[in-house]
């Protein structure tokens, strides 16, 4: 890596979700030369064919909203590059070199916008069957699950939200959820009533995934009376949340106790040219339009920081001047 050219850009977005690909369109609007690194386009809002809540569209498949944003951004010069940053280290004068799987870019500027990721069961047999009859997106592809018997652990919003999704084309659809109750939003919780497909089990812990080449069965325990019970599915779709994996940028910004990014109002982190925003960020709620704004935010207030570095005048007001 050492002897390649190392590309110079004004700022790095790190994460193509909501708030990444706001903040490239934001910083390539203003003309700095802005490259967007992310494991996927989308993030976790591609990850839902309805979004029912995002100003402006009575109901929007999340995919098509995100691949708006990402064309909206490359329409004013962000550059893409699917891959996933492992470090980012410090370089003299604030300026930073971000390196991801095959190559390194310098930025003036880098703005953090990696979200949240998928948390783990952490039981026996779940990592060997990733990909294998266990998934983290029930949605992704139907093939996986069009005429076969699912179970979908997790009781949250993104648990039923899933089950109603897959319910039209799996022969089965079942939930199993750790608690006595679903915990997801009360319109969801209607809409599962009212399906004839979805099963649910409540109170039940997944103990264990078994299968060779591919899942064959999932182990529960009713807690009720501490039961065990083998029942067998074609796929395990693991919904049961998000989590904050920032340990990999703690040595470079601060992190609060759940490992999300501290940031000031303006979307700055304690490093002088690191900004975050969205999910991964200690803001308080995770929404797309939240995280689309505060990648505007981030990307408006590296702006305002270059133009300062460069002892240039930094105004308050975004009407689209640039530089
Ligand atoms: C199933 C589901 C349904 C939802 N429904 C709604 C809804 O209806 N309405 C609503 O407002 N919100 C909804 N949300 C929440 C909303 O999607 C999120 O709050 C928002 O999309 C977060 O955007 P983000 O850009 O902050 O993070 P993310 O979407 O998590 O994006 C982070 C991006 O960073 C990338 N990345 C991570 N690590 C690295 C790395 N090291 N290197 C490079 N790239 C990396 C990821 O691949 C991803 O592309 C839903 C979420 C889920 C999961």
């Amino acid at each position: 890596m050492a002897d390649k050219k190392i590309e110079k850009y004004d700022v790095v977005v790190v994460g193509g979700g909501a708030s990444g690909l706001v903040a490239g369109l934001f910083t390539s609007r203003r003309v700095l030369k802005t490259l967007i690194i992310s494991q996927d386009i989308g993030g976790q809002a591609a990850t839902t064919p309805e979004i029912e809540n995002y100003p402006g569209y009575d109901k929007v498949d999340g995919l098509d909203l995100m691949k708006k944003f990402k064309s909206q951004a490359e329409k004013f010069g962000a550059q893409f590059k699917l891959e996933t940053v492992e470090s980012i280290e410090s370089l003299p004068e604030n300026r930073y070199r971000i390196n991801a799987n095959t190559f390194s870019a310098e930025a003036e500027a880098v703005i953090l916008a990696f979200g949240l990721s998928h948390r783990h069961l952490n039981i026996p047999g779940e990592a060997e069957h990733v990909g294998k009859g266990v998934f983290y997106c029930a949605i992704c592809d139907p093939k996986y699950y069009q005429d076969k018997k699912v179970v979908i652990v997790g009781g949250g919003s993104s648990a039923v939200q899933a089950a109603l999704s897959i319910s039209d084309l799996a022969k089965e659809v079942w939930i199993v959820n750790v608690t006595k109750a679903l915990n997801a939003e009360t319109i969801l919780c209607q809409r599962l009533k009212e399906s004839k497909k979805i099963k649910v089990i409540l109170n039940a812990t997944t103990k264990e995934i078994k299968g060779n080449d591919w899942v064959k069965n999932i182990v529960i325990v009713h807690k009720e009376n501490n039961q065990e019970e083998s029942l067998s599915y074609d796929c395990v779709f693991v919904e049961i949340g998000y989590v904050a994996k920032a340990d990999w940028v703690k040595e470079l910004v601060e992190t609060d106790q759940r490992n999300q990014i501290k940031i000031s109002p303006n979307c700055e982190t304690n490093k002088p040219g690191i900004f975050a925003a969205g999910d991964i960020t200690t803001i308080a709620f995770k929404q797309v339009v939240i995280s689309a704004g505060e990648g505007a935010k981030a990307a408006l207030q590296a702006h305002q920081y270059l133009l300062t570095k460069q002892g240039k005048r930094a105004g308050n007001i975004d009407w689209g001047k640039k530089k």
